[in-house]
């Protein structure tokens, strides 16, 4: 008792001991603080799937399906990276709706899901998250089905999931020199197939390896025009071609090769009873 008054006595008792004793708490303590928090917040990140695509091609009716487990309601084209939490499971076939997501009874997976923007301008935005999203286990490339026949329209869609499938591609195989990470997978979600005018998921598929091929050409014909490289394939080359140096023709199973699965699949968001459940089975076992 005498001692810890005495304690009291010293440490109330002004003197340079005390008073550095005292800098160091009031300054430690928040950097002490700041790196508990820190390093716990990544700990706890849970995965995350992205939601890419273009503009209008029903991200985020895609999401708010999801995110409500029913009927979307009338969305906006989003301007900004919105992501909701959201629970998987698969554990029965029962389950594998995304109707049940809120069911937490059996062996589920939180998982996060991003939305991002689609417009040209807000791209690099998209691409950002893309590239920076810790724990990301997914890459859903939502396209709208009733509008790739025609080439206006085509041709802005597999750009951009060309520069998607590029950036995979580069950070695959950088990764599989370091230490043979796996790549992430992408499901091309095929939308409004409830419109009389969607082409069937094989078509959707065709199309876009025919541009996506196409735009492979193209960008290493610019590449080759622009730099005097008497040996064909330069390293800049090697960097913006997509897939299989050896094929004319581009397909995703090239993609395979360096551990990046494309598939794509059929659905539709806002129609009547929405038929969505073939993603959220396609997620639910990647997250
Ligand atoms: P985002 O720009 O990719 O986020 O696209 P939105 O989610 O805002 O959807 C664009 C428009 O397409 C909206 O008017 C939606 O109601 C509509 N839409 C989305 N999915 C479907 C679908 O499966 N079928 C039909 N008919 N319309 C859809």
């Amino acid at each position: 008792m005498l001692s810890f008054l005495h304690v009291v006595e010293q440490l109330l008792t002004p003197s340079i001991p005390v008073v550095l004793l005292g800098i160091v708490i009031i300054v430690g303590a928040p950097l002490l603080l700041h790196f508990i928090l820190a390093s716990s917040a990544t700990y706890i990140e849970s995965p995350a799937v992205i939601l890419l695509g273009p503009s209008n091609a029903g991200k985020t009716a895609l999401l708010t399906l999801f995110e409500r487990g029913a009927k979307a309601a009338q969305t906006h084209t989003s301007q900004v990276v919105h992501s909701i939490e959201l629970n998987a499971s698969t554990d029965s076939l029962s389950k594998e709706s995304f109707r049940n997501h809120h069911d937490t009874t059996g062996t589920h997976s939180k998982f996060r899901l991003i939305d991002t923007p689609g417009h040209g301008k807000l791209r690099p935005l998209a691409m950002e998250n893309l590239s920076q999203s810790k724990m990301l286990k997914a890459i859903v490339f939502v396209v709208d089905a009733a509008t790739l026949s025609e080439q206006e329209m085509l041709s802005p869609t597999a750009t951009y999931l060309y520069d998607v499938l590029l950036f995979l591609q580069r950070r695959a195989s950088a990764k599989s020199r370091k230490r043979g990470a796996a790549a992430t997978p992408v499901l091309v979600a095929a939308n409004k197939m409830d419109l009389f005018t969607a082409l069937p998921a094989a078509m959707v598929k065709t199309r876009l390896e025919k541009e996506l091929g196409r735009i492979r050409l193209s960008r290493s014909k610019r590449l080759l025009d622009s730099d005097a490289d008497p040996d064909g394939l330069g390293v800049d080359e090697q960097e913006t071609w997509l897939g299989d140096y050896a094929s004319d023709e581009f397909c995703f199973e090239q993609l395979q090769e360096i551990g990046i699965s494309v598939q794509v699949l059929p659905g539709s968001v806002t129609a009547e009873g929405a038929d969505a459940d073939t993603w959220w089975w396609w997620i639910a076992q990647r997250v």
